[in-house]
């Protein structure tokens, strides 16, 4: 018998990665048909549907939401060159890896970028939120942009409080929420909030392969495109609102994406219900946080108010490289965890638990990472499964 490693690994490889996530064999049955005219009447009907069903997930009536062949940086981009002008003031915050990359593809357009430093263990303050606006009467600030759950360090800032901390001052500057880890995983309220624009992707709560995303628009913001003077081509919300009225779109659809869409939003929103996705998504935020303290060690996110409910991010110890860590999870247990990113590179990894996720596939992941801890000689404390058991059973 030969001794070489096998290349055929059984049983299913663990993703838990916080997108892109697992994506249910149902949708991937939806997906698996073929490819239609896309200036067709079955293609309308389908676009309609989706364009009309995604409405629910974003929690909004109001709103009109854009759907785009690409991944959430493009919603980014949309959402800066649909709404702004060169030269224009927006107050941005650092909460880690994704809010610095949204800020440069600000700078890139030319924008003025108050970014408020931040220690990436933190999310957005609305206290500063509430001092950065009263101290511009003139409003010069024309939008306030968040990302909801920072999928690097697993902190999520409090958008209700943001929305509050705007009206309080009666600043009419646009909120720009990025929501691409957090639409269909936390309670997201495009209307409630009174989000102007909301970006978000496919590849994470939506439990769709990536490929496209999404910009959710109110009246406001699309007034504001109205007298925008960034060029845009591609992003153009003008292009899409008389193709999208049909059903159809000014270029190239992702076919067989959108029929994984129109099943994903009868699951998420028909089937489970959107409140029962976010107590799942929170339950399994909040069993993962126990392990993480039964081994002893430390969560990034900083504030109980605060915790994501899609993402948990965990320093190692000093000295133990997380890459390492997580290739030797990969080896031992076909376990993929999320890297640490830039500032947090060696010292984090983190564990996805969004999407398509039930207990069992948590605990699977979480046994997978005790074991990789105890393997890898990390000092830590044994029982932190038990206490994500304990808590899950009770
Ligand atoms: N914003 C957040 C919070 C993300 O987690 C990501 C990707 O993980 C992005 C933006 C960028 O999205 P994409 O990689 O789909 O372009």
């Amino acid at each position: 018998m030969s001794d070489h490693p096998s290349s055929y690994r059984p049983g299913r490889h663990f993703l838990q990665i916080p997108g892109p996530t697992n994506v249910p064999d149902r949708i991937l049955r939806a997906m698996d048909r073929p490819t239609i005219d896309h200036r067709g009447p079955e293609f309308a009907a389908l676009g309609l549907e989706c364009l009309e069903g995604i409405k629910a997930v974003f929690q909004t009536t109001a709103g009109q939401v854009f759907i785009y062949p690409a991944s959430g940086t493009g919603g980014w981009e949309a959402a800066i060159v649909n709404t702004l002008s060169p030269g224009d003031h927006v107050l941005m915050f650092e909460t880690g890896h994704f809010s610095t990359l949204w800020r440069v593809v600000a700078d890139r357009f030319g924008l003025v970028v108050d970014y408020v430093a931040g220690d990436w263990r933190h999310g957005v303050d609305p206290a500063i939120v509430e001092s950065k606006l009263a101290a511009d009467p003139g409003h010069a600030i024309k939008a306030v942009m968040c990302v909801h759950s920072e999928t690097s360090t697993g902190v999520a800032s409090r958008i209700g409080e943001v929305r509050a901390a705007m009206d309080k001052v009666g600043h009419p500057a646009l909120l720009m929420v990025d929501a691409v880890s957090s639409l269909a995983s936390m309670d997201l309220r495009h209307d409630e909030w009174r989000i102007d624009v909301t970006v978000a992707g496919s590849q994470k709560g939506l439990m769709l392969p990536p490929g496209l995303s999404f910009t959710a628009v109110s009246a406001k913001a699309l007034a504001a495109s109205k007298q925008a003077r960034l060029p845009r081509g591609f992003w153009s919300w003008d292009d899409m609102i008389p193709q999208n009225r049909n059903g159809f779109f000014p270029y190239t659809p992702a076919t067989n994406l959108l029929y994984g869409l129109r099943e994903a939003i009868q699951m998420l929103v028909r089937e489970e219900g959107l409140p029962n996705v976010f107590r799942r998504h929170a339950r399994h935020a909040e069993a993962t946080r126990r392990a993480v303290r039964g081994w002893g060690l430390d969560l990034v996110c900083q504030e109980p108010k605060e915790y994501s409910g899609a993402v948990t991010a965990v320093f190692l110890p000093e000295g133990f490289s997380e890459a390492a860590f997580r290739q030797l999870v990969l080896k031992e247990y076909d376990l993929s965890l999320g890297a640490g990113l830039s500032k947090l590179a060696g010292r984090v990894f983190r564990i996805g638990h969004l999407g398509s996720m039930n207990d069992l596939m948590l605990c699977g992941a979480l046994c997978g990472v005790e074991m990789g801890l105890a393997k890898f000689g990390v000092p830590h404390r044994k029982g932190g499964v038990a206490a994500a058991l304990e808590f899950l059973s009770s």
